[in-house]
């Protein structure tokens, strides 16, 4: 079977045995595999940590074709599934320790991630797979990494009481993540106020059914119109830290800041002024990915017609290393979807 490896830093499509699935592991055979940002890191070696030799890929949509023992508990042959689960924690948990216990597989000291969908045979933890139904197509493969982690940020919401029906404010909200988090937002109620840079990225934020879209310039301006004192909530998915900064600024008191996004080290710390902290009394977290409850959401709001990817490219396994290429040039707008995996 065919597979992208990283070999030395290098990305390579090498022909390999198909292999075998373990206790409680299933084997997929994959109909499309999203690629994500964070594979460009690894690929580019971006992360200090990450291994220059590794399978790469951990978004993706297959079918089930063989079981290893224990795994029929989870799952059927034949099953058309997602798998992902952003990456981080979706290979294994334990499922006994205070972390998986509370919801948070990604913190078990156990967890391994997902890497490998970039491939035409995969085996995968059964436990982590979510079947699709049929109305959520192949090329829906992104929301297992990108869908989800919008999710499970748009989430962090209800856990912290912040009421549908008032208003929030995406910063980044074009974005492979953003785009998502503003359909899930309006799914749940909540009055959404797009942020992000230049006329056609705007139209494409009111086009995924934000209320308004608006510049990080004009962004304290409308929010002062539109809120009494700032807005309820800030989730924060843009890649640079004055982004981080805009979402603190248009925090409202008791308001919730969920940051997502990652900027490079080099753009530094957030500012925070402690006074600010003794007016507005916020809460600051961060959301990372989801667990396979999550992806269940995921799909169904899928397949009810309420979230839908943006996929701006459509691939075949052998043209992976250019869509990375074209990926760290900005070229296509949305996700990249690799569609056949022996091509
Ligand atoms: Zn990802
Ligand atoms: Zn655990």
């Amino acid at each position: 079977m065919k597979a992208a490896m990283l070999r030395s830093g290098s990305l390579e499509i090498l022909d390999l045995p198909t292999p075998e699935p373990g206790f409680e592991e299933a084997r997929v055979r994959m109909r499309s595999a999203g690629v994500c940002h964070s594979d460009l890191h690894i690929v580019r070696g971006d992360w200090a940590g990450v291994p220059d030799t590794m399978p790469v890929g951990h978004e993706g949509i297959g079918v089930v074709e063989a079981l290893g023992p224990g795994a029929e508990r989870y799952i059927d042959i034949g099953d058309r599934v997602i798998l992902g689960l952003g990456g981080s924690g979706g290979g294994y948990w334990c499922g006994a320790c205070e972390h998986c216990l509370s919801g948070e597989p990604r913190l078990c000291a156990q967890s391994r991630g997902i890497m490998g969908t970039f491939a035409e045979e995969f085996c995968v933890y059964a436990r982590s797979l979510v079947r699709l139904p049929d109305d959520v197509g192949d090329e829906e493969a992104p929301l297992a990494c990108g869908g989800l982690t919008a999710y499970g940020a748009v989430k962090k919401l209800f856990k912290h009481q912040v009421r549908p029906g008032t208003t929030i404010a995406i910063v980044g909200a074009a974005g492979g993540l953003g785009h998502y988090a503003i359909q899930i937002a309006k799914a749940f109620g909540y009055t959404v106020i797009g942020v992000d840079v230049g006329e056609e990225k705007l139209k494409f934020v009111e086009s995924m059914g934000a209320d308004f879209a608006v510049t990080p310039d004009d962004a304290p301006a409308l929010v002062a119109e539109k809120t009494e004192r700032g807005v309820s909530a800030s989730l924060v998915f843009a890649a640079r830290v004055v982004g981080f900064q805009l979402g603190l600024q248009l925090l409202g008191p008791g308001g919730l800041f969920v940051a997502v996004g990652i900027p490079p080290t080099s753009d530094g710390p957030i500012t925070l002024q402690p006074f600010e902290f003794f007016v507005k009394s916020p809460t600051v977290i961060y959301s990372a990915v989801g667990n396979v409850q999550d992806m269940r959401e995921v799909v169904d709001l899928a397949a009810a017609g309420k979230l839908k990817s943006h996929i701006g490219r459509v691939a075949k396994l052998s043209e992976l290393p250019a869509v990375f290429d074209e990926l760290e040039a900005s070229r296509y707008v949305g996700r990249a979807v690799i569609t056949d995996l022996g091509g």
